[in-house]
């Protein structure tokens, strides 16, 4: 099996019922599958709640049935520690099934709205509707939880969806092709794989809604893709993620928090802290505190810990070795092209026009930017595309509210980083250029509902609307702003 990834072209499968027919499709070979799942969406069966609580409890037993297989899927991608792997792509999914299930009713509930003089004998809701037929299309660095934390909300919402993992995490890719379709209602659901080829093709189809997880350049190609039918997206993107230390923090704790944030999953996490901006003095003490958590976490010789991961293809390792030539190594460097092993590496005094600060690391490389002091710090961070996360270490709750105000991102975290997306009542998503609307837990399906504005009005009353039918008066308008009109309430000016 190949896991070196990287190799697209090949032929685009589908793992529902044969539905792909490319010579009654013409030239597109997704045509078939898009109609035959509108056909499913249009009979309504995926409305039902029975429905929804049915295919999230299938979700579930495929969890639990195949996790040796995920497990096994993911040694041979990126030999992810199976710690990580139940951490962050079993657990965190269950989780957001059980949620769903425990939820469903009271978010599938139509939401009574406030009404105005006119409405008060009428009914005012909004109904959360499904969308209709979506595309789920996720990346490789969780491949389960991308796409199965999406499909979770998806299916609370009652929608039909096509889901395309990634073909760089090939073997994760292979086993949710092959065994996810039987768990699931096939009329509804299907996985589609591929690369970039059969990506082009399926995006020509019209969905009714994307969610999509990758690099900020595909996600401008997906999202033009959409344009041409006016479909609604979610981009979750990349970035950047700056972490700013504090002259003052307890650094033996940053960087037991920094070491762990950057090498879960060998630092291919789009939350991950990318770098570490603080002053010259603070990165001479910070630096022996990572080696020393370094050297606790994985021991004197990283390579041979079972506890850290591999880069996921040729393509990743060469560009992240690329960038160890920015600034100096302080720590670590070590690389090995056969197994795909970057050393957990820190690299000091990088300056901010260097390789390693132009890209998303991406892999286990922490550079540090030295900054005299927070208000540069801040500066620099807005100098910067919007990253999906800013995170600042300080004992000082002023500083951390200071960060907070005065900086824009996905979301933000104080002395710890990654944990924020751990808490399922949290919006995750990004922010200009890493990312467009957000998931998890409640948010995931009001991403894939369709708020509908409803009024049911009643047939009496009609003098009452023959104020506002022609011929107009003034007297009439009088009467009509009245019954519209909302007053400004409280004193103070100021709010
Ligand atoms: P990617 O953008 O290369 O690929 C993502 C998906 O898009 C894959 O399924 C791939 O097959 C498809 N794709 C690739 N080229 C395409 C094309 N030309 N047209 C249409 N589809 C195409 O991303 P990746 O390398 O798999 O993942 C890494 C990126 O994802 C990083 O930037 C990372 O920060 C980001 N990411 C973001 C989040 C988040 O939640 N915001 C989570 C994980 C990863």
């Amino acid at each position: 099996m190949d896991t070196n990834g990287d190799t697209p072209g090949k032929a685009p499968t589908v793992s529902d019922t044969g539905k792909m027919d490319s010579k009654a499709a013409g030239m597109n070979p997704y045509v078939g599958l898009v109609s035959s799942l509108r056909t499913a969406w249009l009979t309504g069966k995926t409305r039902a709640a029975e429905h929804r609580v049915s295919q999230l409890e299938a979700l579930r037993h495929f969890l639990d049935d195949k996790k040796q297989p995920i497990l096994d899927a993911m040694a041979s991608d990126m030999r992810k520690p199976p710690f990580e792997v139940e951490l962050s792509e079993i657990i965190l999914v269950k989780n957001e099934v059980n949620y769903a299930l425990n939820n469903l009713s009271s978010w599938m509930k139509d939401e009574g709205v406030d009404k105005n003089l006119v409405t008060q004998l009428d009914t005012a809701f909004i109904r959360k509707e499904p969308y209709g037929v979506v595309l789920i299309i996720g990346p490789w660095n969780y491949p389960l939880q991308l796409i199965l934390v999406p499909l979770v909300g998806a299916i609370a919402a009652g929608n039909c969806v096509i889901i395309k993992p990634s073909e760089i995490s090939s073997s994760t890719e292979k086993l949710v092709a092959e065994t996810l379709p039987s768990y699931l209602d096939k009329d509804c659901f299907a996985v589609v794989t591929g690369g970039p080829a059969e990506m082009t093709k399926l995006l020509e189809n019209k969905f009714d809604y994307i969610f999509f997880t990758g690099s900020p350049q595909v996600g401008k190609i997906v999202m033009a893709a959409a344009a041409k039918h006016l479909t609604p997206l979610t981009l979750e993107l990349g970035g950047k993620n700056p972490c700013y230390v504090a002259d003052e923090s307890d650094l033996q704790n940053v960087a037991n928090r920094l070491v762990w944030g950057r090498c879960f999953n060998a630092g291919q996490t789009c939350i991950a802290p990318d770098y570490v901006l603080c002053s010259a003095e603070t990165q001479e003490k910070l630096l022996p505190a990572l080696r020393h958590a370094i050297t606790q976490f994985f021991g004197p010789e990283p390579r041979e810990s079972p506890d850290f991961a591999r880069i996921i293809s040729d393509k990743q390792f060469q560009r992240i070795r690329a960038l160890l030539g920015s600034g100096r190594v302080a720590i670590g460097g070590q690389t090995d092209e056969k197994e795909r092993y970057i050393a957990p590496t820190v690299l000091a005094d990088v300056q901010p026009s260097e390789p390693a600060m132009q890209e998303e690391i991406f892999g286990p490389v922490l550079p540090i930017v030295t900054v005299p002091n927070v208000d540069e710090a801040i500066a620099f961070i807005n100098s910067r595309e919007r990253p999906l996360a800013v995170y600042v270490f300080a004992s000082d709750s002023k500083l951390v509210r200071r960060v907070l105000e005065r900086t824009s991102s996905g979301g933000f975290g104080a002395n710890d980083p990654i944990m924020q997306m751990t808490l399922i009542s949290l919006p995750f998503g990004g922010i200009g250029n890493s990312g467009l609307g957000s998931y998890h837990g409640k948010f995931t399906f009001d991403t894939f509902s369709h708020h509908r504005a409803c009024l049911l009005r009643t047939m009496g009353l009609e003098p009452m609307n023959s104020l506002r039918y022609p011929p107009y008066s003034e007297r009439k308008m009088g009467l009509v702003l009245s019954t519209f009109r909302i007053k400004r309430t409280g004193t103070c000016t100021l709010l």
